[in-house]
């Protein structure tokens, strides 16, 4: 291809992708971006001159997270996407400032991890951000050709990142549960690149522990791992700071279950990309708790803002069907814009739930209060009890019209309960519920239409008979 050739290419795909109305958007309006205070947590703070360069500079080195329909005109949203593209360089550089980094499992809640100037860093999320922000599934794909040709995306892309060192982390603790199976044998093969200790969470008994085996191994587990944060920053931690920590991440667990509930008012105020890079992508705060509760209380208030004034979220169709997704929420967010466009909107994800439902504790002994939060994950429960905290979702929110339960290709965990949870699903609630089987961004996207176009009009009609 001829250089001109080339230019023209490159010219015509930028007018004809979102990353155009993104850039006219932030241009239009510079002030709709704002200044983030103590990003990184050690009192610094980036400017919203500092974060508008980066991001126009983004639309061109980023160009895989521009090919999604953002709404930049929803305060907090451009300074969420900052964060997103922004990780693994703010990752290095407070590294390099020496702060420690230490890795975590997804479901683990962070509070553990963010104590005392630690920076917690989950590479499953890590990994999604680098995909978002390279657009080509090159990372996944390398990532299966070391580990497994059948590990799921995730697993994938968070074994490349840690295997090829994109980013840095100076001690991997994850405590795996039953929810995800697969992730062993993921850690197995990152044990001689990454030094790290993989703390066991017990599978069985958890709710039926009359003697109290479970909880006490797992107490001892997480007392094991806050001795080894403590030798890897020469700093005693004491249960004021774990408070402390708990404090400032349950801010951030109430912002989440505001946002969640958008949705579901009348107009949908946020769509259902807003919703759900604030509540997935960001479940781990991006690398700072501070930072993500300025951002995501923006987005909370913009939100409410809209509602007040009967504003729709940017790609919300009028009186949306919606929809709560359960199994592993999708990782092409394109998926997210098309139920919008397809007359949905998506209330939610009760995967990432798990880590907000509710406020952990403030009062008692730390450690006692973190193991009985480990515990209660409500996705390794056993597949009965699990079911029936999704119908208890269902029961207490607005309104969810219709279920989709989420496979990721290579997610044997997700496979084996989707017939499972989703009968049990309908049986309780009468609603109707749909399982995909995704992949790689951007794979499927006609045979998904179809099945999402279909559900969609299904729901449609039910509400049209209600
Ligand atoms: S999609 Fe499944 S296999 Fe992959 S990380 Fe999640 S639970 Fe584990």
């Amino acid at each position: 291809m001829s250089v001109v050739t080339k230019s023209f290419d490159t010219i015509h795909k930028f007018l004809n992708s979102p990353r155009l109305e993104f850039g006219l958007r932030i241009l239009h309006d510079p002030s709709i971006v704002t200044d983030i205070r103590r990003l990184d947590g050690r009192f610094l703070k980036i400017s919203a001159w500092g974060i508008f360069k980066f991001l126009v500079e983004a639309l061109w080195k980023y160009p895989g997270m521009f090919d999604y329909e953002i709404d930049p005109s929803l305060r907090g949203m451009s300074e969420l996407t900052y964060m997103i593209l922004s990780l693994e360089e703010r990752v290095k550089a407070a590294r390099k400032r020496g702060v420690k980094i230490v890795g975590k499992w997804p479901a683990n809640p962070t509070d553990p991890y963010f104590v005392d100037g630690v920076m917690a860093l989950d590479p499953f999320l890590a990994g999604y951000c680098r995909l978002l922000a390279e657009g080509k599934p090159d990372l996944v794909k390398r990532g299966r050709a070391r580990l497994s040709e059948e590990a799921c995306p995730a697993q994938a892309a968070a074994y490349s990142i840690l295997d090829e060192e994109t980013y840095p982390m100076d001690f991997f603790y994850p405590f795996i549960g039953p929810w995800c199976y697969d992730s062993q044998y993921c850690f197995e093969a990152l044990r001689h690149k990454v030094d790290g200790d993989y703390g066991d969470h017990p599978v069985f008994n958890q709710r039926d522990d009359r003697l109290g085996i479970s909880r006490e191994y797992l107490r001892q587990e997480l007392l094991r791992f806050l001795k080894r944060l403590e030798e890897l920053t020469g700093k005693k931690i004491d249960p004021e700071a774990l408070r402390r920590e708990f404090i400032l991440e349950n801010k951030l667990r109430r912002v989440l279950r505001e946002i969640i509930a958008l949705p579901q008012e009348e107009p949908p105020p946020i769509d259902s990309l807003a919703m759900i890079l604030s509540v997935f992508i960001c479940s781990d705060w991006l690398g700072d708790p501070e930072a993500a509760l300025q951002v995501l209380s923006r987005i909370r208030d913009a939100g409410y803002e809209r509602l007040a004034k009967g504003r729709r979220g940017m790609l919300v169709q009028k009186y949306p069907v919606r929809i709560l997704i359960t199994g592993i929420a999708w990782g092409d967010l394109g998926l997210y814009n098309m139920v919008d466009e397809l007359g949905g909107v998506i209330v939610g994800s009760d995967c990432v739930y798990n880590l907000f439902h509710k406020d952990i504790d403030t009062d008692g002994d730390p450690i006692d209060i973190l193991t009985d939060r480990f515990l209660a994950t409500p996705y390794t429960w056993q597949v009965e009890e699990r079911s029936m905290w999704t119908v208890n979702t269902i029961r207490s929110a607005k309104r969810v019209d219709g279920l989709i339960f989420n496979c990721n290709f290579g997610c044997n965990y997700q496979a084996a309960e989707a017939r499972f949870v989703t009968d049990i699903v309908k049986r309780e609630t009468g609603i109707p519920c749909l399982i995909t089987d995704a992949d790689l961004p951007k794979e499927n996207r006609g045979q998904m239409r179809t099945r999402l176009g279909a559900f969609i009009e299904l729901l449609k009609e039910r509400q049209l008979e209600d």
